[in-house]
C-alpha cells in the first residue's frame, strides 16, 4: 500500500515550531510526571519518599496540543481547571533502557509547557482508583512553546515560574525535581521505547491553582524561553 486512500482526511501531525529552524517538530506522545517536586506533593497530600518509591507516569494526547499564545475555551465538566508550569524535555534520538549517564544522548531541546488540569475530576478519580484522563487528558490541555534546540544537553538549574494576570503564583528552581532529567530519561525509557518527538512534561512546582475565563498565563523557564495562554469562556450548549 504505497499509496493509501482514507475513508476522511487523516489528522493533521501535531508539531511545534522550533527556534531558529523553518521545519517543524513532529509531536509522537506526551509523557507526563506525576509529583516531581516536592512541595507541590504536599500541596496534593502526597508527600514523596524518593528511597521507596519509583516517578510514576500519565498520558496525555498528542491532540490535545496547543501552542503557546492561543486562547483555548474553557472546559467542559470542570468547575476547578489548574493551571501547572512545567519544564517540556523534547526527545531526539531513539532511546530504551538508556542508562542515566548516557541519558543526555537522547535530549534534543526543552520547551515550556502548561499541563492544564480539571483538577476536580482527577482527584474524584484518583479517590476510587480510576484512571486520570478524565482530568489529565484534555482537549486543548498540553500547552506548549517552541522547542529550544539543546542537542545532548542536560538542564539542571534555572529559574521558572508562572504569573497569572501578572501576579506571580509558581516559582521554583529546577535544581528541586525530585527526579532530574537524566532520571526522569532512564527510568520513563524502561517502559518504553522513547522516539524523536516524545514530549516528557517534567512536573509542576507548588502553587497550583484554578483559572477563569479571562485570565492570561505566562510562565518562563530561565535559558528556555516562555509560553503563554489565555482562558476563553466555555463553550455554550
Ligand atoms: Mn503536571
Amino acid at each position: 500500500m504505497s499509496n493509501p486512500t482514507y475513508l476522511w482526511t487523516p489528522p493533521p501531525v501535531p508539531s511545534l515550531p522550533v527556534r531558529g529552524r523553518a521545519e517543524r517538530a513532529p509531536v509522537n506522545r506526551i509523557f507526563c510526571v506525576g509529583r516531581n517536586y516536592h512541595a507541590h506533593a504536599v500541596e496534593m497530600g502526597r508527600p514523596v519518599d524518593k528511597a521507596a518509591e519509583r516517578a510514576f507516569y500519565f498520558t496525555k494526547s498528542p491532540q490535545t496540543l496547543v501552542e503557546s499564545g492561543a486562547t483555548v475555551p474553557y472546559p467542559p465538566e470542570t468547575k476547578d481547571y489548574h493551571y501547572e508550569m512545567e519544564l517540556v524535555l523534547v526527545v531526539g534520538r531513539p532511546g530504551f533502557r538508556v542508562p542515566v549517564e548516557r541519558a543526555h544522548e537522547v535530549v534534543y531541546g526543552y520547551a515550556c509547557g502548561l499541563d492544564m488540569t480539571r483538577r476536580d475530576l482527577q482527584l474524584a478519580a484518583r479517590e476510587k482508583g480510576r484512571p486520570w484522563d478524565l482530568g489529565k487528558d484534555i482537549e486543548h490541555g498540553a500547552v506548549c512553546s517552541e522547542v529550544v534546540p539543546m542537542r545532548g544537553f542536560v538542564l539542571e538549574r534555572g529559574e521558572f515560574a508562572l504569573e497569572v494576570n501578572g501576579r506571580t503564583r509558581q516559582q521554583t528552581d529546577l535544581s528541586k525535581l525530585i527526579w532530574n532529567v537524566r532520571e526522569i530519561v532512564a527510568d520513563l525509557s524502561l517502559y518504553y521505547h522513547l522516539q524523536p518527538g516524545d514530549l516528557i512534561y517534567t512536573g509542576t512546582p507548588e502553587g497550583v491553582g484554578a483559572v477563569v475565563p479571562g485570565d492570561k498565563l505566562v510562565g518562563r523557564v530561565e535559558g528556555v524561553g516562555t509560553v503563554e495562554l489565555t482562558v476563553g469562556p466555555a463553550e455554550q450548549a
